[in-house]
């Protein structure tokens, strides 16, 4: 599974103790995350017992963009190219972010394309523990909406 993580700065500390929470689990998905918060998942340290096919004594992460800095808008669009399967994104309820649009324009992509999308941690550790993603008939649905769309008549 190809999980995105994001965390606004008040809630990293939340994003990294659940991901210390279920790293083992999480080391044997591909993980993509915002700058700043890939920084901190990579200082997560996996137990010798728990290392991975690899060898990896920390949990592995692909760093793209400060999320401010256009991150957000890459995750969106990896989500748009079906390249991410799952979103866990620990934003800031409390206060409104620079930049804001970007986290409305994830959240709507996430949302549309109908990718797992946890916004807190006790749905992220219902999806990461879900066993439909073991299921090899479970395929998640692409909403008719995107079909319908794109062959949408024009006057
Ligand atoms: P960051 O970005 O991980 O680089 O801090 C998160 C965000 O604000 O989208």
């Amino acid at each position: 599974m190809k999980i995105a993580l994001v965390a606004h700065d008040a809630r990293k500390q939340e994003l990294i103790e659940w991901v210390k929470f279920n790293r083992q689990e999480l080391s044997k998905h591909t993980l993509y995350a915002t700058g700043t918060t890939g920084k901190l998942i990579a200082t997560v340290e996996l137990p010798t017992d728990e290392t991975t096919a690899d060898g990896a004594t920390h949990l592995e992460v692909i760093r793209l963009l400060s999320g401010p800095l256009g991150g957000d808008q890459q995750i969106g669009a990896m989500i748009a190219e079906g390249k991410i399967d799952c979103l866990i994104f620990f934003c800031d309820n409390l206060i409104t972010q620079g930049h804001q649009q970007d986290v409305g324009a994830l959240s709507r992509l996430a949302s549309l394309y109908n990718i797992a999308f946890a916004t807190n941690r006790t749905t992220a550790d219902m999806i990461l523990t879900s066993p439909l993603w073991k299921d090899a008939n479970y395929q998640p649905i692409l909403p008719e909406c995107i079909n319908n769309y794109k062959n949408r008549k024009l006057q």
